[in-house]
């Protein structure tokens, strides 16, 4: 269903860098996204966690 999806964004637990934006179903919202991305800032795989506040 459109319209269910929010963006979010995924922010670097280790530097706080939003590194990536994604969308995600608000129905399946109880628990938070972690999701071991490339980070840029920190030079490796690093656990990014999602943010509803997009910068
Ligand atoms: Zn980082």
């Amino acid at each position: 269903m459109a319209g269910n999806r929010e963006i979010v964004a995924l922010v670097c637990t280790k530097c706080k860098s939003q590194n990536y934006v994604t969308t995600r179903n608000k129905v399946n919202m109880e628990e938070k996204l972690v999701l071991k991305k490339w980070c840029k800032f920190c030079k490796k795989i690093t656990d990014h966690k999602e943010s509803t506040k997009l910068k």
